[in-house]
């Protein structure tokens, strides 16, 4: 089959693989319809995150058809559509039955290196490298999904395939991040970042009782989506101190909830920005903190701060005594989506919720590079670019109203 392959920093290809089959009696074969790319593989395209080999497939965010399961598994059958959440769980273990299913002790086959790192191991992550599993990745025709029954879920009808594909893993990280936040009614809400994620934690703080969001970025279209699609309150860092900006909008108090949708890779301004910047590029340590020193210094006392951007070690500078004097809440975690889906389904059933948007750039599997160039970068106000394996072009239903092909 096809699938997009990392071979080095920076460098992917499209190259002919072996299909998947069943390697135990849990597992689904899932033929990909649509695959996503997401900013959290920018850090692995960019070697932020080792572990990578040549040849890994990459992609976590996905739709497809069951072409195949295994003996045990019992509630999906050949030709379900369906959707996979990007952070395995195996559904048995005591982190999985509390619903903490992104702390799932059994689904990282190769654990040594994340106990290595946190001291505990953590769960196996689709198409995210050897330290997460060395699970091969959705950018491909066909992909093995293990414990099945757990992580693959129907898409219900009146939920089209456009919307269902970010149920996957932008819908629920960006849910997770707002309801880690704590969002009681009438607070206001700021968020870093204006991607796919921080458009959905933006969408989720309203439906969970904000009543103000502010969203913060520096790409004007992403400002202008967020507030169209979001209804949040745009504030671009490039023109504005966020900081006073942020305690005058607030009137003095700081934002009740600050969700930081950007992680390690993140962009500033200032001699802070450099300095992070540089001490990445030399290894000295591995996150760029700006976005979330920011979230942490501006939130108001006894507030929260909910993490959903990535962050893979350490960071300089991090702001402890701020959080300590102001009583802050911090929260965070891989996304555990299988908390969400059901609910966030009923969301978009009920009109409240429509990822569609978020999908700008729908091109065939084999132009996979091309589609991580224009995402890397930036360019033609690229949200996400999503590849449809054996399309030789997209199918005109896929391509949202108003969006260029
Ligand atoms: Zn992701
Ligand atoms: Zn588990």
């Amino acid at each position: 089959m096809q699938a997009l392959c990392w071979h080095g920093i920076n460098r992917l290809q499209v190259d002919r693989v072996p299909d998947p089959g069943l390697a135990g009696p849990h597992d689904a074969i899932v033929k990909v319809s649509m695959s996503s790319v997401c900013g959290s593989d920018l850090h692995l395209i960019s070697g932020y995150v080792p572990a990578m080999k040549p040849g890994d497939v990459l992609g976590h965010e996905f739709l497809g058809e069951i072409v195949e399961v295994g003996s045990e598994v019992r509630g999906l059958d050949r030709g379900d559509r369906v959707i996979t959440v990007s952070i395995l769980a195996c559904g048995q273990c005591e982190p999985c039955r509390r619903k903490d299913y992104s702390c799932c002790d059994n689904s990282n086959p190769k654990p040594a290196f994340t106990e290595w790192l946190y001291g505990l191991p953590c769960a196996g992550i689709i198409g995210y490298s050897h330290a997460f599993g060395g699970y091969s990745g959705s950018h491909a025709e066909y992909i093995r999904v293990p414990y099945a029954d757990v992580n693959v879920f129907k898409v219900p009808d009146g939920v089209r395939d456009e919307q269902a594909l970010f149920v996957s893993d932008a819908a629920p990280t960006g849910y997770m991040g707002a309801d880690l936040a704590g969002i009681e009614a009438g607070d206001v809400v700021a968020v870093w970042g204006c991607g796919a994620v921080g458009q959905m934690a933006m969408r989720s703080a309203f439906l969970l009782g904000a009543e103000r969001v502010i969203a913060i970025d520096r790409f004007a279209d992403r400002l202008r989506l967020a507030a169209d699609k979001a209804g949040a309150e745009p504030l671009n860092y490039e023109q504005v101190d966020v900081h006073e900006a942020l305690i005058e909008m607030t009137g003095g108090r700081g934002p009740d909830r600050c969700i930081d949708c950007v992680g390690m890779e993140a962009h500033g301004t200032g001699p802070q920005y450099w300095y992070d910047r540089t001490k990445q590029q030399l290894r000295l340590h591995t996150e760029r903190g700006v976005a979330l020193r920011q979230a942490i210094r501006a939130c108001r006392k006894g507030g929260t701060v909910s993490v959903m951007g990535v962050y893979g070690g350490f960071m300089d500078k991090f702001p402890i005594g701020a959080i300590v004097n102001k009583a802050l809440t911090v929260r965070s975690g891989q996304q555990h989506g299988q908390r969400y889906v059901q609910r966030l389904f009923g969301h978009i059933q009920a009109g409240e919720l429509d990822p569609s948007y978020l999908l700008t750039h729908p091109m065939p599997l084999a132009d996979g590079p091309h589609g991580y160039d224009i995402f890397k970068t930036k360019q033609d106000d690229c949200l996400r670019a999503v590849f449809l394996p054996g399309a030789g072009r997209p199918a005109e239903s896929t391509v949202p109203h108003g969006v260029p092909s």
